[in-house]
């Protein structure tokens, strides 16, 4: 379930048939009058939050939201007018987790609500990953490999731990770029090429596990 708050009827819809159309059950609000009850209710998985709202505020309302224990973790996506960098900034600082400014695509829309929705999965699995010789503590970001700690800067492991939940998948290009960086755009899959050479290499010998698959993209096997 996503919440939408939005004063403006058009862009509400817009909104709402947008998610629905992407095959999420929503609830849309005109103000903050009953939002934050109902988040204390029955709290959302993910929050689309406009910032400028009849009586409180979408800042004011993302404070309260951070403040009480249940509703502290919900992923907020903030919504701004487009005159309004400050806003979004301050929205940031607040602890929304990503921002659009207004106008804004259908398409761009959806791919933030995914991207901010995957982030939120993938944070709330606290276990430890293991494959072949690699071992993943995701509770602390620490990776081992036959034993070896290893080095990696967020991407990498990002890219690492979706490689592991995809293990025996061919993952092309597009879908990691999907999966790890959160986007679409499809143009700059040379990024993965040289995240996954990087991560081979500092992998050591558990590094040949990531197979080339050509032409398509990259699978994670046990030798
Ligand atoms: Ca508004």
């Amino acid at each position: 379930m996503i919440y939408i708050v939005e004063d403006e009827e058009n862009i509400r819809d817009i909104e709402s048939y947008a998610l629905m159309n992407s095959g999420y059950d929503i609830k849309s609000f005109e103000d903050g009058r009953n939002f934050i009850g109902q988040c204390l209710i029955l709290p959302p998985e993910l929050i689309v939050l406009d910032i400028m709202l009849p009586g409180e505020d979408g800042l004011s309302l993302l404070r309260q939201l951070r403040q009480h224990k249940s509703t502290e973790k919900i992923p907020v996506i903030i919504v701004s007018a487009r005159d309004s960098e400050l806003d979004a900034v301050k929205g940031l600082d607040g602890g929304a987790d990503d921002y659009i400014t207004k106008p804004f695509g259908v398409m761009e829309f959806i791919s933030r609500v995914r991207a901010v929705l995957r982030r939120s999965e993938t944070e709330k699995s606290e276990e430890t990953l293991k494959f072949g010789d690699i071992e993943v503590d995701d509770c602390r970001h620490v990776v081992k490999a036959a034993g070896q700690e290893c080095a990696l800067t967020f991407k990498e492991y990002k890219l690492l731990v979706t490689m592991i939940r995809n293990h025996g998948l061919v993952l092309s290009r597009e879908r990691l770029m999907q999966l790890v960086w959160g986007t679409d755009f499809a143009g700059e899959t040379r990024t993965v090429d040289m995240h996954i050479t990087s991560l081979r290499k500092k992998l050591g010998s558990s590094g040949g596990m990531i197979k080339t698959i050509r032409n398509v993209g990259y699978k994670l096997e046990e030798r």
